[in-house]
């Protein structure tokens, strides 16, 4: 793993990722994964409790909890209209780790995948800047637990 530079204190997130809203990772089955502590946050802010946020709005998908998807294929908290999360402030820590997930800062290739599947990673941005970026701010990201840390966006 690239070694953390100086200047790479000083960076802004948005020279490495700055989401496009193209609500690409917010489509498909099955992606987002749900821990306790997203279902209490969630469920409070929808005026549910976990328990019911759970019942309501996840199927599980192995050993795990996933949201549900609409019939347009979209996450189901995700608002066509405003083309974003309606639940931004506490959506899943999967959404707000992403796009630093371990696949693509431990390896080159993971990190073309994702960039070739997200258009908020900066274009002419290279893998070791993405990584020296995340080396320098990883205390202020979330860290989603590594049964989450997959190579490509959230849902594709
Ligand atoms: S795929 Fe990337 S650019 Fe598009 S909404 Fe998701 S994070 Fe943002
Ligand atoms: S919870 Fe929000 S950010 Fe995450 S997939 Fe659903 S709509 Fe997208």
């Amino acid at each position: 793993m690239a070694e953390c530079q100086p200047c790479c204190l000083d960076m802004k997130l948005e020279e490495v990722f700055n989401c496009q809203r193209c609500g690409k990772c917010c489509q498909g089955e099955g992606g987002i994964h749900i821990n306790p502590p997203d279902a209490e946050a969630i469920g409070k802010v929808l005026g549910l409790s976990a328990d019911q946020f759970i019942e309501r709005f996840t199927e599980p998908k192995g050993n795990l909890l996933s949201l549900k998807t609409g019939p347009d294929g979209y996450c189901l908290m995700y608002d066509l209209e405003i083309r974003g999360c309606r639940i931004h402030e506490v959506k899943p820590v999967m959404c707000r780790a992403w796009p630093f997930y371990s696949a693509p800062l431990k390896h080159r290739e993971e990190f073309e995948i994702v960039k070739n599947n997200c258009p908020g990673i900066v274009r002419d941005g290279s893998w070791e800047v993405f990584v020296a970026y995340y080396q320098a701010h990883k205390d202020s990201l979330p860290s989603p637990p590594d049964i989450f840390n997959s190579g490509g966006p959230p849902k594709t």
